[in-house]
């Protein structure tokens, strides 16, 4: 309570109930990408996933929490950071969240972060790495679980090639559970990533529903691998096909045509965890 006083005292908290306030305004239009690019910002929710990210050191803009969560030693702990780091605090009504998050029953907390993202020249994937490269994903959902498995496969971060949604909608930062705190991004065009390919020293591993190798064969560990995941609907075009050291096949049984675009990085992933992996090192 003497923390939250203190920040009430300087004028620091602000309270709001008013949907046309331009403070909330601006937080609810984070919802749409055209501001989200704008402002290159976007939210999140939830007072777990606000912790993590402080803690890898994330910066929060605006922290924004329900007044039936005023006076909780934790919130006040993250508002008092949030303003010692030149953030905003905002306690807003239940009608106020429900707005900005569109939920029946939102998050008593939620935060508006800068985006990241590396810049592909950046990346110098290191032997014993694996990295995941997306063509043209669509699906806010099917992003956001691969961001949360490539994180749990212990990947090393995730390039979005083509035209693919938005890594910080709210739709996909719901689907990381966290994860995209800690997943390096990198945004790149198709030929900047062939390009790139080029001179990064990394094995491409393509998959491909008619791909000539059996993932379980790759050799993912002699370099750092790259392994590339095609579009949901249209699987992978031909230049970047062609630009692959590898094209592998995940043997299906069954009827189905092919896995599930999250489904399928997972099995990769975890697949060249297994190789580069020692049992008792998965364990730890
Ligand atoms: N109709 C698309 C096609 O012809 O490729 C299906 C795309 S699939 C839903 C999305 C992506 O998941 C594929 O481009 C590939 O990267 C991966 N994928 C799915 N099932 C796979 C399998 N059995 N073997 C290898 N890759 C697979």
């Amino acid at each position: 309570m003497n923390e939250r006083r203190t920040i009430a005292r300087v004028g620091q908290v602000k309270e709001i109930t008013s949907l046309s306030n331009p403070i909330v305004k601006d937080v609810r239009g984070l919802q749409q990408k055209k501001h989200r690019d704008e402002s290159g910002t976007f939210l999140a929710e939830g007072l777990k996933l606000v912790i993590d990210a402080f803690e890898q050191g994330w910066t929060i803009r605006t922290l924004i929490y329900a007044k039936a969560a005023r006076g909780k030693p934790v919130v006040e702990e993250v508002a008092a950071k949030t303003v010692a780091r030149g953030g905003l605090v905002l306690e807003v009504s239940e009608k106020v969240l429900t707005a900005i998050t569109r939920r029946d029953n939102p998050q008593a907390v939620i935060a508006v972060f800068d985006q990241q993202f590396k810049p592909l020249s950046a990346i110098r994937p290191q032997d014993g790495e694996t990295w995941v490269a997306l063509d043209r994903v669509r699906d806010p959902g099917n992003l956001g679980t691969i961001i949360r498995t490539a994180d749990a496969a212990g990947a090393s971060g995730i390039i979005l090639i083509g035209e693919t949604v938005d890594p910080f909608s709210m739709e996909a930062v719901r689907a990381t559970m966290g994860s995209v705190f800690s997943m390096p991004l990198a945004r790149a065009s198709a030929a900047d990533f062939l390009a790139w390919k080029a001179k990064a020293g990394a094995s491409i591993v393509g998959t491909h529903l008619k791909g000539s190798v059996d993932y379980r064969t790759i050799d993912y560990k002699s370099r750092p691998t790259v392994i590339l995941m095609g579009n949901e609907q249209a699987g992978l075009p031909d230049d970047l096909a062609e630009g692959c050291d590898q094209l592998a096949r995940i043997p299906q049984a069954g009827r189905a045509d092919s896995l599930n675009l999250a489904i399928a990085t997972g099995v990769m992933l975890f697949e060249a965890r297994r190789h580069l992996l020692s049992f008792d090192e998965a364990q730890a």
